[in-house]
């Protein structure tokens, strides 16, 4: 391993043999997580080559069971993010998704540096089991049609282990590991066509138009190299999706949009047209018309059914969740953050919402950490609200067990994400 880390950290490219053995050690448990971790951080600083990208997806691949499905399943669909903060965008598409009548089996991931994960989020709710079988994730296929599950000891194993350590050593934001990290849990999930969200702007990891553009081509051109169709759909991340940021809240909106039949709020919008995008590219129908049936199932509530099922289906217990959920202010405090001054809301900086939750416990700051998934933050106004002196900008929900100083700083954090003109 050693040689291996001193020969990325000095530039030089590997052979597949090398990159292979790697990720059997990582899947094994015979590599320290020190050396993994120093290996990733000779990634992060060095980059991988095309081909060696491949090879860490393939090597990825062979460390897992992979999921293949009858000719009546398909075309399966699946979507993927890049990463961003309040983007609750796969709650809702999976089950829509399969309320047109398609398979989706969706691989997700945890939180990711500032980042949320769809799993953390769905696992606020009380039973959500996200670590299924292969046969179960086929069963609930075959009764639900689709389901959203962890990488797990059978599923990707390797990739779990290596995204708990990115995460933890800030070596998140990395292209190729991004690209192998995404490309590895969208093939064992077995999808015929995959939409991939690429987020661009403050709170994401690709910064700029170029960064994103830069992802997407990576993730095309490495997906060729495997039975799997991809498209990338580059969508804004300068301030946060939605109201809400954190893990329960986030949920909660889910639920909000769903029983209101909302097509209209952002969240809704971005769902729809990464929706209408993936099965235009698996061929079944035009995107106009993908749309219309879309909005048709979010307004007669078919994908709200759909989200129940779907959750029930993995052990969610939703009552149990709203019981929680009414009583919020039995677990954590509420506060309002206000603005200093009078002006238009100009910026409202993703990144810094993200750090935010992330500290208040939302996030890991170390690998396996608990999370707290009542905190977070509810955004009262966004970029373009005028507001006065002291109006509400925010709603921060913290632990009751926040010292002052730790409560101040997020205040002050959050006051700072907002550029007030
Ligand atoms: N999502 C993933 O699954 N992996 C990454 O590396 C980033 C976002």
């Amino acid at each position: 391993m050693l040689s291996l880390i001193e020969k990325k950290q000095a530039g030089e490219k590997l052979n597949s043999d090398e990159i292979l053995r790697f990720v059997r050690g990582v899947t094994k448990g015979s590599i320290p997580d020190y050396q993994i971790s120093a290996f990733l951080m000779a990634i992060y600083f060095q980059g991988l080559a095309r081909s060696e990208t491949v090879a860490l997806t393939n090597a990825l691949l062979e460390s897992s069971e992979r999921l293949t499905y009858p000719k009546e399943f398909k075309p399966v669909l699946d979507k993927h993010s890049t990463g961003g903060v309040g983007d609750k965008t796969s709650l809702i598409l999976v089950p829509l998704l399969s309320a047109a009548g398609f398979k989706v089996p969706k691989m997700s991931g945890r939180g990711l540096g500032h980042t949320g994960g769809t799993i953390d989020k769905l696992e606020s709710i009380p039973g959500l089991r996200v670590e299924l079988t292969r046969d179960e994730l086929f069963n609930q296929l075959e009764d639900v049609g689709c389901a959203i599950v962890s990488q797990s000891e059978k599923l990707v194993p390797a990739e779990k282990k290596l995204y708990a350590l990115r995460d933890a050593t800030a070596t998140v934001n990395s292209l190729p590991l991004i690209v192998s990290s995404i490309l590895s849990k969208k093939i064992v999930g077995g999808a015929d066509a995959v939409v991939i969200d690429v987020k661009c702007g403050l709170g994401a990891f690709f910064k700029t138009f170029g960064d994103a553009t830069a992802f997407a081509s990576e993730a095309q051109l490495v997906s060729e190299q495997f039975p799997i169709q991809l498209s990338s759909v580059i969508t804004d991340m300068n301030q946060p999706l939605g109201r809400f940021v954190g893990n329960a809240l986030e949920v909660k909106e889910v639920i909000d949009i769903l029983e209101r039949g909302d097509v209209e709020s952002s969240v809704a919008h971005l769902v729809i047209h990464l929706g209408a995008e993936v099965i235009k590219l698996a061929g079944v129908m035009p995107e106009e018309e993908a749309k219309a049936r879309l909005v048709e199932l979010i307004e007669n509530h078919m994908a709200e059914k759909k989200f129940y099922e779907m959750v029930e289906a993995q052990g969610g217990d939703l009552n149990a969740f709203t019981r929680q959920i009414d009583k919020i202010a039995d677990m954590v405090d509420i506060l309002d953050v206000t603005s200093p001054n009078a002006g238009c809301i100009t910026q409202l900086n993703a990144f810094t919402v993200g750090q935010v939750v992330r500290n208040l416990g939302g996030g890991r700051a170390i690998m396996d950490a608990e999370i707290n998934p009542w905190v977070g933050v509810e955004l009262q106004k966004k970029v373009g609200d005028f507001v006065n002196a002291g109006d509400v900008l925010a709603r921060m929900y913290v632990p009751k067990e926040l010292t002052e100083e730790h409560l101040t700083e997020a205040i002050l954090l959050l006051q700072s994400a907002y550029v007030v003109l």
